[in-house]
């Protein structure tokens, strides 16, 4: 089973770091100023984990 990732919206900056890393996965919200989930799992595991590591404020979770 393909690993699911999210997002603590709480914490996002809207920086728009994770969307350029992975953009079939993130995206960034225009009306929010957040990023979202937009596929959760299927996606790249290595964009995704790019991202993960490349948020500024570490905001981009492994579920489980
Ligand atoms: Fe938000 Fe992190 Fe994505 Fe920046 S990289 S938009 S802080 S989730």
């Amino acid at each position: 089973m393909a690993r699911k990732v999210f997002i603590d919206q709480d914490e996002c900056i809207g920086c728009g770091v994770c969307e350029e890393m992975c953009p079939e996965v993130f995206h960034l919200d225009i009306g929010t100023g957040k990023a979202e989930v937009v596929q959760e799992e299927g996606g790249p595991e290595d964009q995704i984990q790019e991202a993960v590591e490349n948020c500024p404020v570490e905001c981009i979770h492994w579920e489980g």
